[in-house]
Order: C-alpha cells, then sequence, then structure tokens
C-alpha cells in the first residue's frame, strides 16, 4: 500500500484539513493507496511556494548547461526505479506491463533528456531594424508559475511531457495529477526532489476536479497547461478570464481512420486494432471512426472482431494481457452505456459488446466490441467513448470519406490506410487534425509536435513548440546614442 502527502514548497505534508482520498486497482477494486486531498488552503500554500521559488530566481537564473544537467539527472533516476515506477503505473492505471514498462517510463525518461538537451539552446533573435543607433533583440523567458493538470489514461507519460518542458525554460509548477491515478505523479515529484530541484520549485497536490479549478482560478498561477477533456477545457477557458493567464490544453478526440480501396486489407487491420484498442481504447488519438470502401466493410469488420476476440484481457501484471481494465467502475458503466445506445440506434455488432464474466467479473474488463454499418447521427460515431469500442463506417465515395471524417467537434489525430502514396498526401492535407498517421498506429516522440485542431485543443506539446507554450518573448531595445 502506498501512501503520499502533498509536496508544497520544501516539504512532504499531510492536507491542511487531514483529508485523504484511496486510490484502487482497477483490476481487482482492490485499495493500493492512500494520498493527502488536498484543498483550498493547500493550493493557496502550493502556489505562494512555487510564486517565492520563481520570484527568489534560484531555477530561472541557474546557468542553462547546470538545468540540462539536473533534468537528465531526473531521467537517470526515472530510469533507475523503471521497474517500481512500470509496476506503480500498470496497478493504478490499469494498462498492460508490456506497455508501462515498454512505452511509459522509458517515454519518460527520454522526454526529461530530450528536454534535458533544449536547456543551452532556447534563444532569441537580433531584429534589423529600420530605425538608426537602435539595437532590438528578443528573449525568451519562463512564463512563471504553472499549473500542470493532467488526467488519468497515461499518468506519468503526460506529466513528464508538462515538467520536462515547463522545468527546461525555468518555470515553477504544481503538479496536480488525476484523482483516480496520482501514484507515479507523486513518485515523479519525489525524484525531482532527489535530483536536487531547488525547494519550491515543483509542487505536488492530489486531489479532485476542485483542486484543478482552484488552481485555475488563481491570481499568482500565470500558466495553466491541460491535457482532458473537452468539457473541462472549456470550463477552464471560462475560469481564466480573471487574470487572462495564459492556457495550453490537450483535449479530446474522435479520431477518423480512412482505409482506400488499395489498402493493404490485413495490415489495416492489424494497424488499426492495434490504434484502437491502445491502453484498451482510453487513448486521446485512438482510432475509432474506421471509414472503408463499402465493399471491403464487412470483410474489415468480420477480420477486426475476429482479431479483436483472440486478445488476452486480464489483469496489466500478467504478462500475456494485451487489454487490461478501464480505469474505474463509472468509466466501465460509462462505455457499456455507449454499446447499448450503439445497438439501440440500430449499429450492427459484429464481436464483443459485454463484459467477461468468470475471474475477471470483480475488475473493471469490458470486451474489445466491433460495430458496423455505424453513420454519422449515431452517438457512438459522434462522442468519444475513450473505450475498447471499434465502428466500421462504410463509405461509398473518397471525396465523401474525407467530408466525414472531418464531420466532427474533434481534430485531434487521424490515420490513413492506403498503397496509394498520392492519396496518402492528399488525404493527410484534407484532414483537419493536428496529427495524422499513414499505414501505422498512433505513435509519438520527443521531436515531433503533439496537439489537436478544433476542439481537441490550444497549443502543442513536445518538440521545440512544446517550449514555446512555456515561455515568454521579450522584445528589448538600446539606443545607441551617447
Ligand atoms: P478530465 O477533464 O475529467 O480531468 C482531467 C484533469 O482535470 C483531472 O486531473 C481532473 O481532476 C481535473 N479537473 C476536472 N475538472 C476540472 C476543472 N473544472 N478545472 C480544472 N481541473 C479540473 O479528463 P479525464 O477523464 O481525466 O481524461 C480523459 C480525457 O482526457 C479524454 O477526453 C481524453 O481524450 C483526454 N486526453 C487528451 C490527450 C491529448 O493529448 N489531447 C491526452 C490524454 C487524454
Amino acid at each position: 500500500m502506498t501512501v503520499s502527502q502533498l509536496l508544497i514548497g520544501d516539504s512532504w505534508v499531510p492536507s491542511a484539513s487531514g483529508a485523504e482520498f484511496t486510490t484502487l486497482d482497477p483490476a481487482t477494486a482492490e485499495t493500493i493507496g492512500v494520498c493527502a486531498e488536498a484543498g483550498a488552503e493547500d493550493v493557496k500554500r502550493a502556489v505562494t511556494a512555487a510564486r517565492t521559488a520563481f520570484d527568489r530566481g534560484t531555477w530561472r537564473h541557474l546557468p542553462a548547461a547546470e538545468r540540462g544537467r539536473l533534468l537528465w539527472r531526473i531521467a537517470d533516476l526515472i530510469e533507475e526505479r523503471a521497474d517500481s515506477l512500470a509496476r506503480m503505473e500498470t496497478l493504478d492505471q490499469g494498462q498492460p506491463l508490456s506497455f508501462s514498462s515498454g512505452i511509459s517510463v522509458p517515454f519518460a525518461v527520454e522526454t526529461f533528456r530530450y528536454y534535458a538537451g533544449w536547456c543551452t539552446k532556447i534563444e532569441g533573435t537580433v531584429k534589423s531594424v529600420s530605425i538608426p543607433d537602435v539595437l532590438a533583440y528578443t528573449t525568451r523567458g519562463p512564463v512563471g508559475v504553472c499549473a500542470l493538470i493532467t488526467p488519468w489514461n497515461y499518468p506519468l507519460l503526460l506529466a513528464s511531457w508538462k515538467l520536462a518542458a515547463a522545468l527546461a525554460t525555468g518555470n515553477t509548477v504544481i503538479l496536480k495529477p488525476a484523482e483516480d491515478t496520482p501514484l507515479t505523479t507523486v513518485e515523479l515529484a519525489r525524484i525531482c526532489v532527489e535530483a536536487g530541484v531547488p525547494d519550491g520549485v515543483v509542487n505536488c497536490l492530489t486531489g479532485g476536479p476542485e483542486v484543478g479549478q482552484a488552481l485555475v482560478q488563481h491570481p499568482d498561477v500565470d500558466k495553466v497547461s491541460f491535457t482532458g477533456s473537452t468539457q473541462v477545457g472549456k470550463e477552464i477557458v471560462r475560469a481564466v478570464s480573471g487574470n487572462l493567464k495564459r492556457v495550453s490544453m490537450e483535449l479530446g478526440g474522435k479520431a477518423p481512420s480512412i482505409v482506400t480501396e488499395s489498402a493493404d486489407l490485413e495490415a489495416a487491420v492489424a494497424g488499426n486494432l492495434e490504434g484502437g484498442l491502445v491502453n484498451c481504447g482510453q487513448t486521446c488519438v485512438a482510432y475509432t471512426r474506421f471509414f472503408v470502401p463499402r465493399k471491403m466493410a464487412d470483410t474489415f469488420a468480420e477480420h477486426l472482431a475476429a482479431a479483436a476476440a483472440t486478445l488476452p484481457i486480464g489483469h496489466g501484471l500478467q504478462e500475456q494481457t494485451v487489454l487490461g481494465p478501464l480505469v474505474s467502475k463509472a468509466h466501465l458503466d460509462r462505455v457499456a452505456s455507449y454499446v447499448e445506445k450503439g445497438i439501440a440506434e440500430g449499429a450492427r455488432l459484429v464481436g464483443g459488446g459485454a463484459r467477461p464474466g468468470g475471474d475477471l467479473a470483480g475488475g473493471n474488463f469490458f470486451q474489445p466490441t466491433v460495430f458496423t454499418d455505424v453513420t454519422d447521427e449515431m452517438t457512438i460515431a459522434r462522442e468519444e467513448i475513450f473505450g475498447p469500442v471499434l465502428s466500421v463506417m462504410p463509405y461509398d465515395d473518397i471525396q465523401e470519406a474525407v467530408t466525414r471524417a472531418n464531420d466532427t467537434p474533434y481534430g485531434l489525430g487521424a490515420s490513413i490506410w492506403t498503397r496509394d502514396l498520392t492519396a496518402a498526401h492528399r488525404l493527410a492535407a484534407d484532414i483537419r487534425s493536428g496529427m495524422v498517421w499513414v499505414n501505422m498506429s498512433p505513435l509519438c516522440d520527443p521531436s515531433v509536435p503533439w496537439g489537436g485542431a478544433k476542439q481537441s485543443g490550444w497549443g502543442r506539446e513536445l518538440s521545440s513548440s512544446g517550449l514555446d507554450e512555456f515561455t515568454e518573448e521579450k522584445s528589448v531595445w538600446i539606443a545607441l546614442r551617447d
């Protein structure tokens, strides 16, 4: 059982009210952790600690190479603890151990190393002004106190994306993990302290949505970096008007996957299955709407369902598991209600559609589910389900497929399956989304920008674009006259 407190300034402390909450293993419903539950008073203290640390300047004025070394040290410590962090992530979030140890933890390490290298390369420019005897240049400095609010689907990974970029640029932060999956973020905060990050630069508050709300409204928070649902993203935009703090947001998605007539059908089935069911479909860029030529749609749906039915479901710690549990009972019920709606609205169920029984009955498991003959107006085609529910949507003409793929308020990820190079480039240009993957599942890399168009978010994470979100550009004018 893990027991954790709040990191505020230089100390780990209980919440001011003494409140605590538990976190469960979603595969068994057993309690695996007890965390301090922050309240309004703790938010005030954490923001004060972050503000004091920012104003003191020890972090932002630290020589860039030293800041880089500290980020590298954080990466080393994550790597040293890779096994226990991966196990903790699997127990708290449910993702298979092969994923937490093969992707979540190594990617967190790589993200800190990537941004460690950037610390010495955050530069301004000298401008070619047309005014005589004037020098004008720009610098890029930190924004200030940043609230980093994360969701429950990739806790360590997403906290690392935000934290590494925020620290590389000299900001101070308050980490606020999701209430369902706080454990690895608390460990990350512990690692930062151990690595030698100065007091107050990294603070960590565990708790529910009210903690996020209080951070967003706090006048001394200069920036909110949020990953979560589009609905909460909109609430945040309304709430930041008090001091017009900076906001960047990675929000929901409903990724289309367009299969063209020239596609290798079996490769498309295998790739879409992987892209649709990664982390049991609890992935913002998971492929969910499969636009398939009408004459190929039945074969595609049947092969997809047959392959899905072979995937081992189980506790993430079991070696063979490919599909772990959904994160909570509430989320399981939500996913099940979408499946009921799909059936009620006339979609044809090809496979899955229920909870597995037997040994798995006590956890939040759901069978991978394939529907076909899904039409654009059905709820399962419009709303983000965030579970293992895949919808095949037959089309007659490729231009129609693009129009329908774009007929969504979301614009995060999209996928194309084709052997026609021209079609690949044309479709990639025509789909309104922040990211497009051609003939592959939705991978990411620290060097490639991540983010969404339309209601899938504002700004980008990772890459040099991720640094822009945490810096403020300043223009400096110098008169060169005596
Ligand atoms: P959520 O929006 O319910 O919560 C996310 C975080 O915000 C949690 O820490 C929560 O406590 C906090 N929060 C809730 N209400 C708040 C408020 N009013 N003000 C401030 N903070 C608040 O999202 P979730 O259910 O944890 O995560 C799933 C969602 O995240 C999905 O929509 C998914 O697509 C999205 N997501 C997007 C990306 C991306 O890169 N675009 C990545 C992962 C997840």
